[in-house]
């Protein structure tokens, strides 16, 4: 087997940190493909690039 799905983990959301908003679908929580890490653009703070959640490789954002 070659073939390598990407995995993803669940990780809080940076925008309002796991009390629930829109960018996270009220879930507080975000998928991001592992490893997780924090968006490089805005370093964890929010911006376009990774959809306000702070994260970087967010699921369905970037495939
Ligand atoms: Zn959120
Ligand atoms: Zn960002």
């Amino acid at each position: 087997m070659s073939d390598s799905p990407t995995i993803y983990c669940s990780v809080v959301c940076s925008h309002c940190e796991g009390e629930g908003c829109t960018y996270c679908n009220k879930t507080g929580h975000v998928l991001v493909k592992e490893p997780a890490c924090r968006c490089k653009a805005c370093e964890g703070a929010g911006c376009i690039y990774c959809g306000f959640t702070g994260w970087a490789g967010l699921k369905g954002k970037y495939d």
